[in-house]
């Protein structure tokens, strides 16, 4: 299956911290706090749906385990 959107990045919101970490690291600078909050109330992290390189960058930064996957480019 293909997916034109690729590279895309998914944030999990649940598993978010709103740290930022990720906002700052990212070279493309396609990800940003969103308004809305998660049940442990954090402010959380949202792809802002284009513009990824699949870097991998922000999931290396991101603190918490399984909050951003990355979806490279399929071969
Ligand atoms: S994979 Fe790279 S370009 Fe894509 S959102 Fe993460 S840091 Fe930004
Ligand atoms: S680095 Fe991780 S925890 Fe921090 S804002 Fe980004 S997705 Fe959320």
């Amino acid at each position: 299956m293909t997916d034109n959107n690729l590279p895309k990045i998914e944030i999990n919101p649940e598993q978010c911290k709103g740290c930022e970490l990720c906002i700052l690291e990212c070279p493309k600078k396609v990800i940003q706090l969103g308004k809305k909050i998660n049940q442990l109330g954090y402010t959380y992290a949202e792809y802002i749906g284009q513009g990824c390189i699949g870097c991998g960058i922000c999931f290396y930064a991101c603190p918490e385990p399984g909050a951003i996957t990355v979806y490279k480019k399929e071969k």
